[in-house]
């Protein structure tokens, strides 16, 4: 099955505490090309971005209080592109599980992720930032419905 990233991409970006700083300074940084793109992110996360470089940046809640997952859910509906999320390697979160969970529902849906500065500076500059983009995914309807008749099956 494909799937068509458009033109313009639906970025999420998320910053642990000791990371938002760099965040902010990379979102500054690269303010021409997001303002391209519609953004959104964790509470506190996008509250400062926004102040920091005056874009337009869609908050869910904060991390912890579930941020996480609501990103999360928009990814498996197809609603997220592609995510910037500068997770704290040094310091263990409350949320760790929630985390865990955004990371792995990117890998699900194909998402590009971003957790460094550096993959970030890779990211902004592809030629796919340009244009659309189009990417194969497996037919999750299908296996749904597969595991559903084989589970069927072992009751009869
Ligand atoms: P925050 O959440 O942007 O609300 O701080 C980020 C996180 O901790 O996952």
């Amino acid at each position: 099955m494909n799937v068509i990233m458009e033109k313009q991409k639906r970025i999420a970006l998320i910053a642990h505490d000791h990371l938002k700083d760099e965040l902010v300074l990379w979102c500054v940084k690269n303010k021409d090309e997001l303002k391209k793109h519609f953004l959104c992110g964790t509470g506190t996360t996008s509250r400062l971005i926004a102040e920091a470089t005056g874009l337009p940046v869609k908050a869910y809640k904060s991390g912890p209080l579930g941020g996480d997952l609501q990103v999360g859910s928009k990814i498996a509906d197809g609603e997220i592109d592609m995510m910037i999320f500068f997770w704290d390697p040094l310091e263990a979160q409350p949320h760790d599980p929630d985390i865990k969970a955004l990371l792995r529902i990117a890998v699900v849906y194909d998402i590009p992720v971003a957790t460094n500065s550096a993959t970030a500076d890779f990211l902004i500059t592809s030629q796919y930032m340009d244009s659309q983009y189009k990417h194969a995914l497996q037919d999750f309807q299908a296996l749904t419905e597969k595991r559903a008749e084989t589970m069927k099956k072992e009751f009869e």
